[in-house]
């Protein structure tokens, strides 16, 4: 099932439970304090604090999201910083049972999802917050309408509040009074086509990291508010859906690799044929196209939605974003022949990112062509952002990787130097150098940071 089908799928099933369709927010939120909306929930705080939605309790939307804490987990088969999430909403409507039994039956019949692959969590409870058994309860009668026996351990697992709990704040124990919070509940899909890696513990299970289990849908109930002596209920209880829609695509065909899925493939395509590289298992140049692909997605909505590449805020996590790009272009195997603009080949270096990566855009707007969010953009103007951010930035690659070149063993000392002489951020020094297999340390790197800012601070005294 193609992503344009699933999303369809959700908003139908939701409005015709009497949700109204809301359109995705901006990428960049209204609230100063966060740089980008990451999840579907962030839009809906307000309402979820009480203000009325004008479209009324119940709302279904698919909301653009992008996490820049997630840009060096980019490469393996799952992770990825730009994503769609669907979400459903009840602002003091339906609670547990209607929104558990909705997502069962979107999963099982309208998508066509085996049950028997799924596997779901709940919140086991902690010394101030019982377990939540309703949940339990809940999932278990589903699963016997397919047939299933939902054992606690076996299809049904119970985790902390670490994983199952809810809260803008760290913890449940660190939440301000008044605060409300509250259990929710996943669901994974079993690709059973994969065997648990030992390395990830002894038994698999569905928050395990050996992408065996994929999450593709979280129901959080917004049950509890935080009072000083523990948890009281709320009288008007909220449920915040969201789940991944690259995650439910690939989940409906089975396919452990995101990026093979419609919503990356093209762009893939597109890099294998002007790169002439492979992608697959055991291919080096695989994690890289992964991470190609994702950035220049992530940066071509970044930039629809106003951010230009600079050195702060959202700006420079753009610039971050394209220079990592470039860095990941230039580490491919080296001698293979690229087409030139003419369309030969030629074994010079004609796969300079500011020519390969502009012409990403394309693909990019032919996978989003169908959404409210896609259907104009000055694109001519988002290749060219991109092109110029990186013919700026090639010299100084040139210059930086010569140097490295010379650095046999990196140290605090020397990436140091290199920030201060040729302006790399940390990330993109460390990028560079487990391009060599060397890995520089964070804490070595700040302390010659420190050491520098005080000398400069003794120098103004002189
Ligand atoms: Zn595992």
């Amino acid at each position: 099932m193609k992503s344009s089908k699933v999303r369809q799928k959700y908003f139908d099933f939701f409005t015709k439970k009497g949700h109204k369709l809301t359109p995705s927010s901006s990428i960049i939120p209204s609230d100063p304090t966060t740089l980008f909306t990451s999840a579907g929930m962030q839009p809906m705080i307000p309402y979820l604090l009480g203000e009325a939605h004008p479209q009324g309790k119940r709302i279904v939307n698919s909301q653009k999201c992008f996490r820049s804490q997630d840009i060096m987990e980019v490469g393996d088969n799952r992770h990825t910083t730009f994503f769609e999430m669907l979400g459903n909403w009840s602002f003091g409507d339906y609670f547990k049972k209607e929104q558990l039994g909705w997502v069962f039956e979107f999963l099982t019949k309208d998508l066509g999802l085996d049950p028997n692959k799924l596997y779901v969590t709940a919140f086991e409870g902690n010394g101030q917050i019982p377990k939540d058994r309703e949940t339990v309860e809940i999932w278990q009668e589903l699963f016997k309408t397919a047939g299933i026996e939902a054992k606690l351990n076996e299809r049904i697992f119970l985790y902390g509040a670490a994983k199952n709990w809810w809260t803008r704040a760290d913890s449940p124990e660190s939440m301000p009074e008044g605060e409300p919070g509250g259990p929710d509940s996943e669901v994974f899909y079993l690709f059973d086509q994969i065997t648990h890696d030992p390395k990830f513990g002894k038994k698999c299970h569905p928050n395990c990291d050996c992408g065996r289990f994929l999450e593709i849908a979280n129901s959080v109930f917004m049950q509890y508010q935080k009072k000083d002596k523990g948890f009281i209920e709320l009288p008007q209880k909220n449920v915040d859906f969201g789940g991944g829609l690259e995650r439910l695509v690939a989940a409906c065909q089975n396919q452990p690799d995101i990026f093979k899925i419609d919503l990356f493939w093209p762009i893939i395509e597109k890099l294998k044929e002007d790169l002439r590289v492979e992608y697959g298992d055991g291919q080096n140049s695989t994690a890289s196209l992964r991470v190609i692909a994702d950035h220049i997605k992530a940066a071509t909505f970044l930039i629809k939605d106003g951010v230009t590449p600079s050195n702060k805020m959202q700006g420079y996590v753009l610039r971050r974003l394209l220079r990592r790009c470039a860095v990941k272009i230039h580490a491919l195997p080296q001698g293979r022949p690229a087409r030139s603009a003419d369309g030969s080949l030629n074994d010079s270096r004609a796969w300079e990112a500011n020519d390969i990566l502009p012409k990403l855009v394309d693909p990019i707007i032919d996978i989003y062509q169908e959404t409210d969010y896609f259907q104009t953009g000055d694109w001519d103007q988002i290749r060219q952002t991109i092109a110029e951010e990186l013919i700026k930035f090639k010299q100084t690659l040139k210059r930086g990787l010569r140097q490295i070149k010379k650095i046999d063993k990196v140290t605090g000392k020397n990436a140091f130097d290199l920030y201060q002489s040729y302006g790399f951020p940390f990330e993109l020094i460390e990028e560079l150098f487990l391009e060599k297999g060397q890995k520089v340390s964070r804490e070595e790197f700040d302390k010659e940071f420190k050491k520098h800012q005080e000398l400069s601070h003794q120098g103004s005294f002189l």
